[in-house]
């Protein structure tokens, strides 16, 4: 369902699409929003300084480039991490604007692997702007609900409100991604993966012990912590890496399969030399055409071709030359049907016609011309005087029970029209 058109479009029109403006707006607000926020508390208020602000910036780069590859939007990464800590560490407005930045800065460095700037410049603003949101929405309602910051113990209370954050986060960040995947023509369900939900909570878990740690206890503590949950974050990301190259190797091995099953499949209906469909092709088809004219009281011609004297062919030049015969005639035969008709080699100089929805006259006079087009076409580079001519028997479906009788019609015709000189078409 794509919206745009395929054709020539240049690069600058392409610029603009709705995502992209949508993410313009988007950080615009978020801004706005942050600004207004920050006019009630101003900026690094809780005592903390730009290091430790310094710190969320480069520590929240960290989390998001411990990512993975997502199917549909590109990256996954341990962002909850810095955001959750940072929240319940500079509160919500710094924490907005400092994982803003990180958001903001971070793609970037795709245009390195050849990203289109497009693209990293929708990620960028729209990140930004997004994780903007996320905190400062659902960390104004975590300190709105009675949420402690910097939060110092987990009792059950606190912990049922940090819950609540992490729950609020994830909503609000799902929302903004399913209007993005929206405004991409992509399935916004798509959104909803259960390994990104864990990886999500889980990180935002993590956030919620660093917090902790970082206001309670001494710098060495807190960075051999910061040290350990770096590790498990890498380790995560290796497996889940793992996992998305193991689920392409079987996309591959699936898309392999299925075209290789495709392919067994044309060869059993197909003969290799013409391919056309083969007799067995045929005989399937032809019952299932007159089952449907009796059921729908349709009607339909049969035409059986038979190249004439071609033993003498083979005889007279070679196997192949018969070959080249057989399928240039079976060329011409196709390529003079319409394309709902059905054009079969039935043996090995025998060919089966179908033509649904036609009366015999009408069929005959086309059979006419393919004996006409046989015996016209230019066969010179086989032989200077070399001709080829075709025969054709006709039989019409009309209260035929079983395809056998029609076909048995059709083939006395041809053994007329063999006996009374060849190349011709018999009908009647
Ligand atoms: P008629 O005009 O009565 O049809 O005479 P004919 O020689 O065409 O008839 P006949 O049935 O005696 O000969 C058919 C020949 O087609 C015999 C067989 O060796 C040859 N043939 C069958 N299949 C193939 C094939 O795939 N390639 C080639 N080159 N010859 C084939
Ligand atoms: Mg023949
Ligand atoms: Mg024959």
């Amino acid at each position: 369902m794509s919206r745009s058109a395929p054709t020539a479009r240049t690069d600058a029109d392409r610029l603009w699409r709705p995502d992209l403006v949508y993410s313009i707006l988007l950080l615009f607000a978020a801004c706005g929003a942050v600004a207004i926020a920050a006019a009630d508390t101003g900026l690094l208020a809780r005592g903390h300084g730009p290091g430790t602000a310094g710190f969320f910036i480069v520590f929240g780069l960290f989390a998001i480039a411990t990512g993975f590859p997502h199917p549909v939007f590109g990256h996954v990464s341990f962002d909850r991490v810095a955001q959750v800590m940072s929240i319940l560490v500079l509160g919500p407005v710094d924490a907005a604007w400092v994982n803003g930045l990180a958001s903001l800065i971070y793609p970037w460095q795709r245009l390195r692997l050849g990203v289109s700037m497009r693209l990293v410049v929708t990620a960028s603003l729209h990140n930004a702007g997004l994780m903007m949101f996320v905190i400062l929405g659902s960390g104004l309602l975590y300190e709105y609900l009675g949420g402690a910051i910097p939060v110092t113990i987990l009792d059950p209370g606190a912990g049922l409100l940090l819950f609540a954050l992490v729950v609020s986060m994830q909503i609000v960040n799902d929302a903004g991604m399913m209007v993005m995947l929206y405004l991409r023509d992509t399935d916004p369900r798509l959104v909803f993966n259960r390994f990104t939900a864990v990886v999500e909570y889980v990180s935002g878990a993590a956030g919620i012990v660093l917090a902790i740690a970082f206001t309670n206890e001494s710098l060495p503590y807190f960075v051999l912590l910061l040290l350990v949950l770096t590790a498990g974050m890498l380790v995560i990301m290796k497996y889940a890496l793992m996992r998305v190259r193991l689920e392409k190797l079987v996309d591959e091995r699936t898309e392999e399969l299925r075209v290789q099953a495709e392919e067994f499949e044309r060869q059993a209906t197909h003969d290799k030399l013409t391919g056309l469909p083969n007799r067995r092709h045929a005989d399937s088809y032809l019952q299932q055409q007159v089952d449907l004219a009796q059921r729908r009281n349709r009607r339909g011609a049969l035409a059986l071709a038979d190249v004439d004297h071609f033993k003498r062919i083979n005889d007279g030049f070679s196997h192949a030359i018969g070959d080249q015969v057989l399928e240039r005639v079976a060329q011409i035969l196709r390529e003079g049907c319409r394309s709902t008709d059905f054009v079969a080699r039935y043996g090995g100089e025998e060919f089966l016609l179908y033509f649904p929805d036609t009366g015999v006259e009408r069929a005959a006079r086309v059979c006419s011309e393919l004996r006409k087009a046989v015996q016209g076409a230019n066969w010179s580079d086989i032989a200077p005087d070399f001709d080829v001519t075709i025969s054709f028997g006709l039989a019409e479906i009309r209260d035929a029970k079983h395809s056998r009788s029609i076909l048995d019609e059709a083939d006395m015709r041809l053994y007329r029209a063999k006996r009374t000189g060849r190349n011709r078409v018999i009908a009647a």
